[in-house]
């Protein structure tokens, strides 16, 4: 039977959320929902005050495991961190302890995964990748493929990444893994994660979309996405004063990398300022009038995704090593645009 595009069916783990709670001897949780999740935000808390505590929902955005809300965790007094949508990221010595529930999903892949498989009909091995939500259903993607007569790839676990073939928004370590041996992907999930295996590896790669049940070549838009990128660092070139972004979500927290932005700029005789977001919107940056540029040492997709609102460049720090001169274009390109080693 379809299922409802409004209705899907995540596992919301309550018995586990039972057991944490109860093992924990919490009497206050903090949870953290990302959106498209918060619809349960009631069952969710029903759950655990069930189980003995006090329930909070954190109502701010949450887009990945990088954002842990320690401090409001500290503030509010709660006991444990349940962070709900993502595999095991980050934990704190001496703060409240987090868990992390995946929101897996039992989606019918299949008819996504066949319309996927016809648009890689042109191409031998592939490379599989998908998100935690799907990592379950990665074994019947790579029947499915190998039945289409490819010779299937997945990549071991590494980096953030705590599963093999996963992928996260900002990490590519499995697919960078096999890229030398596939001659395409197939992506199972969103065209978010498509498009970053396609830029991360340069291959042609195809999203075979359960939620929707389409399938989507996301190589032009890739290639879009790449030529804006390379627009923001030819304008960069001529800043006079760059704004060097501290992102101050934990797992997004680099300060070295701010400081050595400093120092690079300074180096090449142009001015630096350094500022601290926890939230990094156009809004809250367009009053900084004597910044020509930005540069962002956060999440590096709001640079790939939302460059154009900020109406100035808002560049990586290996972006931000081609606007001076430090790193060329293609390199950054060969090296999957993610991170230049050693930058
Ligand atoms: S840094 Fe960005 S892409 Fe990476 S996990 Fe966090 S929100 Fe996702």
């Amino acid at each position: 039977m379809r299922e409802d595009k409004d209705e899907i069916p995540y596992d919301l783990e309550l018995g586990r959320l039972k057991e944490i709670v109860k093992e924990g001897k919490a009497k206050r949780i903090l949870v953290q929902l990302p959106f498209g999740l918060r619809k349960h935000a009631l069952e969710i808390a029903r759950t655990a005050e069930e189980a003995g505590t006090l329930p909070i929902i954190h109502a701010d955005p949450c887009h990945g495991a990088c954002d842990i809300p320690f401090w409001a965790a500290e503030i509010l007094n709660a006991d444990l961190i349940i962070h709900y949508g993502h595999s095991e990221m980050l934990s704190m010595p001496g703060g409240p302890p987090v868990y992390y529930l995946e929101a897996r999903m039992n989606l019918d892949i299949e008819e996504a995964v066949r319309k996927a498989l016809k648009l890689l009909e042109p191409y031998g091995p592939v490379g599989l990748a998908t998100t935690v939500q799907h990592v379950g259903s990665l074994g019947r993607v790579a029947e499915l493929a190998r039945s289409a007569g490819h010779e299937v790839f997945i990549g071991k676990a590494g980096g953030w990444v705590k599963y093999d073939g996963q992928v996260l928004g900002c990490d590519f370590t499995t697919v960078r893994a096999i890229a030398g041996h596939v001659d395409a992907f197939l992506v199972l999930g969103s065209k978010f994660h498509a498009i970053g295996v396609a830029i991360a590896t340069g291959k042609p790669t195809v999203m075979a979309n359960p939620y929707e049940r389409v399938a989507e070549d996301v190589g032009r838009e890739a290639r879009r996405i790449l030529a804006r990128r390379y627009a923001s660092v030819e304008e960069a070139r001529e800043a006079r004063c760059f704004g060097i972004i501290i992102g101050l979500k934990p797992g997004q927290f680099k300060p070295q990398v701010a400081l050595r932005a400093v120092k690079v700029v300074r180096e090449s005789g142009r001015e630096a300022i350094l500022l601290a977001a926890n939230e990094i919107r156009p809004e809250y940056l367009a009053d900084f009038g004597d910044v020509d540029a930005f540069v962002n040492t956060a999440c590096p997709r709001l640079s790939l995704e939302d460059a154009g609102a900020f109406g100035r460049p808002l560049l990586t720090y290996p972006e931000l090593l081609v606007a001076l001169g430090k790193l060329r274009w293609e390199e950054l390109c060969e090296a999957g645009w993610f991170g230049v080693p050693g930058s």
